[in-house]
């Protein structure tokens, strides 16, 4: 009996490393498997912190995965599909994928982060956590610089961590206005100090909207005011 079974944990908790084991276990039974990942994977593979790499599909939001499946199925068998970054996938693939497995009867593995920089789940995570067979959670665990658990991940944007932005940044973003690169990293964090950031974060945004209200004042009176 085909399933879906969907993987979670945070970043660095080995999501593609588990991927890229599992691809390679059904592989070497001579089984045939499609591999498929998205976003900061560009070159078209997947690879894990350890230095395992394969060959995968890039999933852009107009990928039809069930027919990608059921061209491959037709052509040359399929045994399985592999889904790396699946938080990113569109929740209408994620009913692609359920589909696969429903009508193919393929095994679906599919790898994803639980929620975004913003503490909220990611939509194609919530729709793989509404329809999959099986939820595992990626043991292997990850911890905050205060030692306790991480189950967050904080988006750093030159090292201060921001609640807001787009859901999908990867890596270093140069801003060509203010020809200037921004720095985008992540960092693993408890549930605590998340918050702890968040909090603090706020408190700066409102200090800086005083900062504005000054300034503004003392340029907008000669604006007003006639000179001649
Ligand atoms: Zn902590």
């Amino acid at each position: 009996m085909a399933e879906l079974r969907f993987f979670f944990g945070t970043m660095g908790s080995g999501k593609s490393t588990q991927a890229l084991q599992i691809r390679h276990n059904l592989a070497a039974r001579g089984l045939n498997v499609i591999l498929t990942t998205q976003l900061d994977r560009q070159v078209g593979k997947v690879s894990s912190r350890l230095g395992v790499e394969a060959e995968a599909e890039i999933v852009d939001s107009k990928l039809n995965l069930f027919e990608l499946a059921r061209t491959t199925f037709e052509a040359s068998g399929l045994d399985a599909m592999v889904c790396d970054e699946a938080q990113f996938y569109e929740p209408s693939q994620i009913e692609q994928l359920a589909q696969v497995v429903d009508e193919l009867h393929v095994d679906v593995y599919a790898f994803g982060l639980l929620t975004s920089f913003q503490g909220e789940l990611f939509p194609g995570t919530a729709r793989l956590l509404e329809l999959a067979d099986e939820r595992n959670q990626v043991q292997v665990e990850a911890r905050c610089w205060c030692g306790s658990r991480a189950t967050h991940n904080a988006r750093l944007v030159n090292g201060i961590q921001v609640y807001s932005g787009a859901l999908k940044v990867v890596g270093d973003t140069a801003d060509e206005e203010k020809e200037e690169t921004v720095e985008v990293t992540y960092e693993l964090m408890c549930r605590k100090h998340w918050h702890a950031g968040l909090r603090r974060r706020q408190g700066e945004q409102l200090e800086l909207l005083d900062q504005q209200a000054g300034p503004a004042e003392v340029i907008d009176l000669p604006l007003n005011t006639p000179t001649s």
